[in-house]
């Protein structure tokens, strides 16, 4: 499929679904009063218009939302407002428009999000609140020469569907042309029409209007179309304490953190502080902490401890275990246990705490090793030491099942070391007595503390 048949389903998807709520009553035609640049000579899109939210006070807000406080916004609404394309203060002048009716799905918003069990409380009592203070009709077209054509007649030339409603249904369109790239077209049903199918949004707070109040309401006014499951919204990562920068500004982008972090270094990082449920500083001192204290110190030499014991004392090769004791049942009944635990965080999208059991399972071992000692069996009782690093491997193993959402890659290096097959399933499997261990490296590097 080349690009212009990307486009083409897209903008056929969404005049369906426009044409569908204009015809069940949910779109109507207004007249209303919009900016006009009188420099530029032209209407101007709500982000094109830029002053001070009248919520908040942000003296940035642009005429669709306020990035500070995350209300959505008219133009209308800004106090001061300018024009982002001349600075000119804008005049307001009247144009015909279609409004998504908004009003009509109130009450089945609400009684739909009232019903949803396990959403983060941030994500509901937003949007309640937004139901409670009364929902606006929007309008869903502008005056702008891009953009997706409006399916039915009635407003003339230069007016073209408006992007916020458009870029929700990418989300049905994308479907669309995955199942037509794969030559079967009508298998997006299985997802959209399957009341068995599990829609997760992993949004940003700022998205949580469009994703739980108005795709929703459009999904319903379509009819048909399954709802989310869930919209596991995060607050915001804040930057602080890093040293004031002019190259980099307030904290580090994607490529600047890559410079200094491995991947899987910054997605433990990053991860262990997931702002799910309110907003979360974080800063290099703390990605470092995070990195040198917990991830190479309890899980990095964990995997590198036993494997090099394993090598040096068993040939480079599993050893087969004796008689397991009830220490070593305990252990493995642990990381068990864990891999239970942290499914259950996964299916919460309790992100955080299914990588704090990861963790946890690693400490446990480290402990196991501790009371063990196989440092030192190894010189008086080789059959324990067996057993011992012969129970860590499994562990281990059943580890990298738990770490490997958050760490692909590592986790996948970690079972090359181990001679583990690749993951199959959300389970411990008992690496077998003899398989010759892969070449042994550190997962991790420390890092800087403070990089500059
Ligand atoms: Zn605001």
């Amino acid at each position: 499929m080349c690009s212009s048949d990307l486009t083409d389903n897209h903008h056929a998807v969404t005049q369906d679904v426009f044409s569908r709520l204009y015809e069940k009553g949910h779109i109507d035609k207004r007249s209303s009063e919009q900016f006009y640049d009188p420099e530029a000579q032209r209407f101007l899109p709500d982000r094109y218009v830029e002053g001070t939210c009248p919520h908040c006070g942000y003296k940035e807000a642009r005429g669709d939302q306020c990035d500070n406080c995350g209300r959505t916004l008219d133009p209308t609404d800004l106090i001061e407002p300018r024009s982002k394309l001349s600075g000119a203060t804008p005049q307001l002048r009247t144009t015909e428009h279609f409004y998504l009716r908004l009003t009509d799905f109130e009450g089945q918003l609400e009684e739909w999000l009232r019903g949803r069990k396990g959403w983060r409380k941030h994500v509901l009592n937003f949007s309640l609140g937004w139901i409670e203070e009364g929902l606006l009709d929007r309008p869903i077209t502008r005056d702008i020469d891009w953009g997706v054509d409006i399916p039915v007649e009635g407003l003339g030339p230069g007016k073209k569907i408006y992007v916020w409603f458009d870029a929700v249904i990418g989300y049905l369109s994308a479907a669309k042309e995955w199942a037509a790239a794969r030559g079967t077209p009508e298998a997006w049903r299985d997802w959209w029409e399957n009341p068995d199918a599990e829609h997760y949004y992993f949004i940003g707070k700022d998205n949580v209007p469009f994703h739980v109040i108005i795709w929703p309401a459009m999904l319903m006014g379509y009819g048909g179309l399954e709802l989310p499951t869930n919209v596991p919204a995060n607050q915001y990562v804040t930057f602080k304490g890093g040293k004031a920068s002019s190259s980099r500004g307030i904290g580090l982008t994607i490529s600047e953190a890559l410079a200094l972090y491995e991947p899987d270094a910054l997605r433990y990082a990053v991860a262990a502080n997931l702002p799910e449920q309110s907003d979360t500083e974080i800063s290099e001192e703390e990605i470092a902490r995070r990195i040198n204290e917990e991830l190479v110190a309890t899980w990095g030499n964990l995997v590198n401890r036993v494997l090099s014991m394993t090598s040096k004392n068993f040939d480079g090769a599993v050893p087969t275990p004796g008689p397991l004791n009830a220490q070593d049942r305990a252990l493995l009944t642990t990381i068990d246990e864990a891999l239970v635990t942290s499914a259950e965080q996964f299916e919460r999208v309790e992100l955080r705490a299914a990588l704090r059991t990861a963790m946890e399972g690693a400490q446990a071992v480290n402990a196991y090793l501790n009371a063990c000692e196989p440092w030192k069996t190894a010189k008086t009782d080789l059959e324990r030491t067996a057993t011992t690093l012969s129970v860590a491997i499994d562990a281990i193993e059943g580890l990298t099942v738990a770490f490997s959402p958050f760490m692909p890659v590592t986790s996948a290096a970690a079972r090359r070391m181990l001679g583990a097959p690749d993951i199959d399933g959300w389970t411990r499997r008992a690496v077998e007595p003899g398989t010759p261990l892969g070449q042994i490296a550190p997962l991790f590097a420390k890092v800087e503390a403070d990089p500059d």
